[in-house]
């Protein structure tokens, strides 16, 4: 049987050619007898790999010279106190734009370090679906030390396409849109992810951020997750997640041989629009999102009858289309269609759709 598809949302599919690679140079990386895995961080060629990892991001995200990349430990949820903590002082009032579930995990580990987390909006049901709370409702505070909000909440299949214009810091949490559509850096102040979905090796995060916001950690941060240090101590303080580094590295190489995020762009809306497009047709399934909110990377779809739930993942999985249960929090299904996945993944998904509600 071919390989499967997976369109699980995290940890999630990777580009074919990149774990070939690996595992071509797994027993002697670049030629030097060992493995990636048991080189110093410190030898010469490591640095050097760490360093092109670096400038492929900043080209192929742009990254103007005035921010550092950072990459540091404990995946997306380790920068939801990093943030707090670098960027905003123990009395501060910091502001969170509630887009789902992530947003209010990002909230809760915020409030232990910050005396006014503010939230200025949240999820809205609207007549042609979920939504998030439009900025002409958003309850701002006056000097906010920041303004987090989740650009693609991965759960939920939301989305919030427009950058919020405010006066403070933006920050974002990109796990689960980093580098699949194109990006003015500039209108952010921090961007963030987990690497396991678009990038590579779960546990292993990038921050993305803007010198001038450096300097300011609390004085209790922990020194690893300190930006100030990882940015002077270029995230080797201690030692860093050497293969997640090196393997997100390839995928970065990967992304340019694509034609990087403008390429992946173009594929990411093409493979978005023939899943929604599918799913609006269907009376058999259904999306519950509002069109202008809908990710272009999580494609949540619900089954006309709950009760054939167990019967499509089985059926799907006999497919070769592994990874499409829905959140535990949330049910029915979930497709995550990040950079890795080809066409070919939901074409394929499509067909099996199509004929599995023609037998329901
Ligand atoms: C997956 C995810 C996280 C959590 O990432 P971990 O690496 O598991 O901590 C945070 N935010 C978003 C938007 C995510 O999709």
């Amino acid at each position: 049987m071919n390989a499967p598809f997976n369109f699980s949302a995290g940890p999630a599919m990777l580009p074919a050619e990149v774990m070939q690679q690996a595992q071509a140079e797994f027993l002697s990386w670049r030629n030097c007898g060992i493995s990636v895995l048991e080189i110093s961080h410190r030898d010469p060629a490591f640095m050097r790999m760490a360093a092109e990892a670096e400038q492929d991001l900043r080209d192929l995200m742009a990254i103007p010279d005035n921010y550092h990349v950072l990459f540091m430990h404990g995946g997306g949820r380790g920068q939801f106190s990093a943030v707090a903590q670098n960027i905003a002082s123990p009395d501060a009032t910091v502001d969170y734009l509630n887009c789902g579930i992530w947003s209010e995990f990002a909230i809760r580990e915020a409030q232990k370090y910050v005396a006014q987390v503010n939230v200025v909006g949240g999820p809205v049901q609207t007549e042609q679906g979920k939504a998030i709370c439009a900025p002409q409702q958003w309850q701002l505070s006056e000097q906010a030390a920041y303004f987090h909000y989740c650009p693609n909440e991965t759960v939920d299949g939301i989305a919030v396409h427009d950058i919020p214009e405010v006066a403070a810091p933006l920050v974002a949490d990109m796990s689960s849109n980093i580098l699949s559509t194109r990006l003015d850096v500039s209108r952010f102040g921090v961007i963030y992810a987990g690497a396991q979905k678009n990038i590579g090796p779960s546990g292993f995060a990038i921050a993305i951020v803007r010198n001038d916001l450096l300097g300011k950690a609390q004085g209790n941060t922990s020194t690893i997750m300190d930006y100030t240090v990882q940015a002077k101590e270029g995230s080797m303080y201690n030692t860093p997640n050497t293969f997640a580094w090196y393997l997100s590295g390839l995928v970065f190489q990967w992304l340019k041989r694509q034609g990087g995020v403008a390429a992946m762009e173009q594929l990411n809306r093409a493979k978005a629009a023939k899943l929604y497009d599918f799913i609006d047709r269907s009376s058999f399934y259904s999306n519950p999102v509002h069109p202008h909110y809908r990710s272009l990377m999580n494609v949540p779809f619900l089954l006309a009858d709950d009760a054939l739930n167990e019967r499509f993942l089985r059926e799907a999985e006999q497919h070769g289309l592994v990874g499409l249960k829905g959140h535990r929090f949330v049910g029915g299904m979930r497709a995550s269609i990040y950079n890795a996945m080809p066409m070919a993944g939901v074409d394929a998904l499509l067909a099996f759709m199509a004929d599995f509600e023609k037998k329901a």
